[in-house]
């Protein structure tokens, strides 16, 4: 199986950026950002993007890019509550993928995740699960609330599923936030304590950077960025418009999308590297 990325980036204090995509375009200017500060960085698939490109397409484009860069690029899948779309993906390239049981009973969640697991093990492919419940709207998932993930349980979680990341949730949440969010530190230090797997934070889109930094430096591995991207690319499209209604020249309405998303995605990877001085 592939090492996990996240062992040495836990180590190291770093985090690895996780960002959703759903054009080759986002995958570029993520990449470039990812190589102008020498981090590894996952491109994911929600699983309505996984089926937009098909598994193997997306997983091939960020296997292409993989090649020609001089950072690791790792084609992950987000939030997958279908096994088995999750196999189908682990089958036909994807490096990591994430299972989602976070809304089903504690037991069952266990024994999904686990059986996920093995499967994916065998076929060379890291799993992320998910314990606590994640407030706001990503792809199949949406909840109105928060449940933070439960220390007693965490640990319990890792062990008897063998997963090789987990999702927590500490405050964080989908989509854009609604005041300023609160990251529960106490929580993520004792899950900290308490985790033998690398710890994921999703939600980032609105976090400080300052607070990212802290929770990298506490032990977060990998931190999801989905909203932001969406919107910048989305502005893109539409400033662009608003001022070049007639120019048909597509490289450069392409390029001026890129730059826009490269320069949103650096924004986070200056945090994920961890350091003290983030603002
Ligand atoms: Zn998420």
């Amino acid at each position: 199986m592939r090492e996990n990325p996240l062992l040495k980036a836990r180590k190291e204090h770093y985090a690895i950026g996780a960002f959703n995509v759903n054009t080759f375009d986002e995958m570029v200017a993520i990449a470039d950002a990812a190589a102008q500060v020498k981090l590894p960085v996952m491109l994911m698939a929600s699983m309505s993007s996984a089926k937009f490109f098909t598994p193997s397409v997306f997983a091939d484009l960020v296997h292409t890019l993989d090649r020609s860069y001089p950072i690791d690029i790792i084609a992950h899948l987000d939030h997958c509550t279908d096994p088995e779309l999750l196999l189908t993906c682990a089958r036909e390239g994807f490096d990591s993928v994430m299972y989602d049981g976070s809304h089903t009973p504690y037991q069952d969640n266990v024994r999904v995740t686990g059986e996920l697991a093995a499967q994916c093990h065998s076929l060379g492919v890291l799993i992320e699960g998910e314990l606590g419940i994640i407030a706001g709207e990503e792809g199949p998932v949406k909840s109105k609330f928060s449940e933070f993930t439960d220390p007693d349980c965490a640990g319990d979680f890792i062990e008897k599923t063998g997963i090789d990341s987990l999702a927590v949730s500490i405050g964080n949440q989908h989509g854009f936030y609604k005041g300023e969010p609160k990251l529960q530190f106490e929580l993520l230090e004792e899950l900290c304590g308490i985790c033998t797997a690398p710890l994921v934070l999703h939600g980032g889109t609105g976090i400080p950077g300052s607070d990212i930094a802290r929770a990298i430096r506490m032990g977060i591995c990998k931190v999801n960025v989905g909203t932001e991207i969406r919107a910048a690319y989305a502005r893109g499209i539409l400033d662009y418009a608003g001022q070049h209604a007639d120019d048909a020249d597509v490289r450069k309405f392409v390029t001026y999308l890129r730059s826009r998303i490269q320069e949103t995605a650096g924004r986070y990877m200056e945090c994920f590297l961890g350091k003290e001085d983030i603002q």
